[in-house]
């Protein structure tokens, strides 16, 4: 009826018991890896991903790095918009109140880092 002739398929074999088959993996073996694999979303990495998650890091600083790129440092100014009531002052210049931007790039004493930094390994 189909045009499939039932006798030509292959028969099951009696001797070998059915087990589960994980279809993500190359073994037929569920892993938290594999699952993780299969269900995460997938999108474009960021040009720093490959920077960041590598074997030459240690993962504290790729996890602040991964902060600072996201923009997810719990610096002062993310905590007053989470309603969390403080005062905020940029703990070296104590001039400004602290946000990444400030602490990262605007104030004096990140000036002079970044300044020693590329003057030293001379990064221009
Ligand atoms: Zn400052």
């Amino acid at each position: 009826m189909l045009g499939v002739d039932v006798a030509l398929l292959p028969q099951p074999n009696e001797d070998i018991e059915d087990e589960m088959l994980w279809e993500h993996s190359s073994n037929g073996g569920l892993t938290v890896t594999s699952a993780h694999e299969a269900i995460r979303a997938k999108g474009n990495k960021p040009f720093w991903a490959s920077v960041l998650w590598n074997a030459i890091l240690h993962p504290r600083t790729a996890a602040i790095g991964w902060k600072i790129f996201r923009g997810t440092m719990h610096t002062d100014d993310k905590l007053q918009s989470m309603k969390f009531k403080l005062a905020s002052r940029c703990i070296t210049c104590k001039q400004q109140c602290e946000t990444q931007q400030h602490l990262l790039y605007e104030c004096e004493f990140a000036k002079k880092c970044w300044n020693y930094v590329t003057t030293t390994f001379q990064l221009h």
